[in-house]
């Protein structure tokens, strides 16, 4: 697992609501977490971004990857999963955005 991937399981799934107690998801084994999936395109999309302004890394996340690799309707912006509140990535990408830009600056995976 890479240090992104290892640091975003820490921070996320251990507050995430698909997760049990000890921070261990209890997704099934039919369902796919967008956070592990796409997590070497997130990192690509934060590092893309430089901004104090969380909407700019919103839009590249719903372009690069919600468009481009997932099921967001480019026409009309429409998600099921993120309507619902059901998609990981969408409810805790500030915290994933925040993990990420701290292990570029103290490489949280060696700790
Ligand atoms: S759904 Fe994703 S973020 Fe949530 S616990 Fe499972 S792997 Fe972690
Ligand atoms: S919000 Fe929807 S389109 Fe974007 S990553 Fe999540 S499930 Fe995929």
């Amino acid at each position: 697992m890479n240090k992104y991937l290892t640091a975003l399981k820490n921070k996320v799934c251990s507050v995430c609501v698909d997760s049990d107690h000890d921070g261990i998801c209890r997704l099934s084994e039919h369902e796919v977490c967008a956070v592990e999936k796409y997590h070497s395109q997130i990192v690509e999309v934060v590092h893309s971004v430089d901004s104090e302004d969380l909407q700019e890394y919103i839009s590249a996340l719903r372009k690069n990857i919600c468009t481009l690799h997932c099921r967001m309707n480019e026409e009309n912006n429409y998600c099921y999963l993120r309507e619902d509140a059901n998609c990981a990535l969408d409810r805790h990408f500030p915290l994933i955005i925040e993990t990420i830009q701290q292990v570029d600056k103290y490489d949280l995976s060696v700790q």
